[in-house]
């Protein structure tokens, strides 16, 4: 007998018959004998429709009020799968946030889970029942409703597992498992039988949604054994595991991409010590996560350009910073480009061979596209390019690095 968090996501519970669909797997799971707690995400576009009626309604909305907006989504899959569970035969009881409770910090929107009071869930298992968790909610230090940010459901999956100590978290989804790359712009990705933790945090953050970054970060913290699996098909999927589990290593594992960055270029900054703490100290206490960050020498050694990404959400608060600073920081003009794309290959082989970053530049510098700013870690290279060259520049990168499932 296993204790197993199974989570199905948005288009997995799409519909009524979709949600039977998952209650017939959860079914079976318990038939087999085994305890289950189930995680769920809203309605596919239902979360969708729910923040841009925040939006609608006040574009300034109090993000404690978008919190208990957003959140209803799960609320409502939750009770409904309980409720054909029932229907089946099943003992199964759904549980919100603050029911269990899953505690959080305060930051509504974005919170992260600080501990979940496993108790009397403990219990229902134990007794048989079936936990219908509502995904993406928590409840804040302020006793209130808070979000764990979008995609979040995943992080809600992985917490509960640890908690539980469950001896597998498998996240259900609308894909068969982790490819190489999305599948959806490249239809030759090759599905990965395992990948690391450290890899797939990568990829998620670098923009695999796949996975919620925070998810994998949990996982490869306290030991979770995921898995990402069809909800529609009953094939292997994708294991997430420690690198020693790897046997055979290819260079590059995959290639991620996101449009979630915006450029923006200060230019004509006098060139002397400091200036660089100056323009980003600010940044840093607005609470502006930057990412890529290029400076270089002036032709003229008096001033420079200095070049950097910003979540694209971040971007008129960065601005206004960056206009406030106008009296303290000597530069000519900002130019901001949203249309831009970060395109990242990732894989723990790079630590061990050269001339992986040659291959990406070449590869794209065939296709003519220019590459505006680059940056690397110990697993993965990044490089910025123009947004219209994304599915062109993926596709290429794929091919380059070998990794195109074969032609049937
Ligand atoms: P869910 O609603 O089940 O949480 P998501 O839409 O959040 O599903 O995540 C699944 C989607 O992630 C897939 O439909 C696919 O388009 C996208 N995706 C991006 N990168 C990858 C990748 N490397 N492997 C698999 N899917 C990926
Ligand atoms: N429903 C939430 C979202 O769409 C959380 C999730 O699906 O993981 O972001
Ligand atoms: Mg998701």
């Amino acid at each position: 007998m296993a204790r197993i968090v199974k989570k199905f996501g948005g288009t997995s519970v799409g519909d009524l018959s979709r949600i039977r669909n998952v209650a017939a797997r959860v079914k079976r799971t318990v038939d087999a004998g085994h305890q289950v707690a189930v995680v769920v995400s809203a309605m596919a576009g239902t979360t969708d429709q729910l923040v841009s009626f925040c939006r609608d309604a006040s574009p300034m909305h109090d993000a404690r009020e978008y919190d208990a907006v957003v959140s209803a989504g799960e609320q409502i899959t939750a009770g409904l799968l309980a409720i054909i569970l029932q229907e089946m035969g099943v003992s199964a009881r759904s549980w919100l946030g603050w029911q269990i409770p899953i505690r959080t910090d305060g930051v509504h929107g974005a919170a992260k889970i600080d501990a979940i009071e496993v108790a009397s869930l403990e219990e229902r298992l134990q007794d048989g029942q079936v936990a219908v968790v509502a995904g993406f909610q928590g409840l804040g230090d302020d006793n209130r409703i808070t979000t764990l940010g979008r995609g979040g459901s995943d992080t809600t999956a992985v917490a509960l597992a640890a908690a539980l100590k469950a001896d597998r978290c498998d996240i259900y989804t609308d894909v068969d498992g982790v490819y190489t790359t999305d599948p959806r712009i490249v239809p030759r990705a090759r599905k990965l039988e395992k990948v690391t933790y450290e890899e797939m945090l990568e990829m998620a953050s670098l923009g695999a949604k796949v996975l919620h970054t925070r998810s994998v970060a949990l996982a490869m913290r306290h030991g979770v054994r995921l898995q990402v699996l069809s909800s529609f098909d009953d094939v292997p999927g994708t294991l997430v595991v420690g690198e020693d589990e790897i046997v055979e290593q290819e260079l590059v594992t995959g290639i991620a991409y996101s449009k979630n960055d915006a450029k923006l270029t200060v230019f004509g900054v006098t060139d002397k010590p400091g200036i660089s703490a100056a323009i980003f100290g600010p940044l840093a206490e607005g609470h502006i996560n930057v990412d890529m960050i290029v400076q270089n020498i002036g032709k003229d050694g008096k001033t420079t350009d200095v070049t950097f990404t910003v979540p694209s959400t971040e971007l008129k608060h960065t601005l206004k910073i960056l206009e406030d600073l106008k009296d303290r920081v000597d530069y000519d003009g900002i130019v901001a480009d949203n249309n831009v794309v970060k395109l990242s290959v990732v894989g723990v082989g790079m630590r061990s061979h050269v001339g992986i970053a040659r291959k990406m530049f070449e590869a794209l510098a065939d296709k003519g596209i220019n590459i505006q700013v680059i940056s690397t870690s110990e697993i993965k290279i990044s490089v910025l390019v123009d947004a219209a060259y994304t599915e062109l520049a993926v596709r290429a990168l794929h091919t380059a690095y070998g990794l195109d499932e074969p032609a049937q």
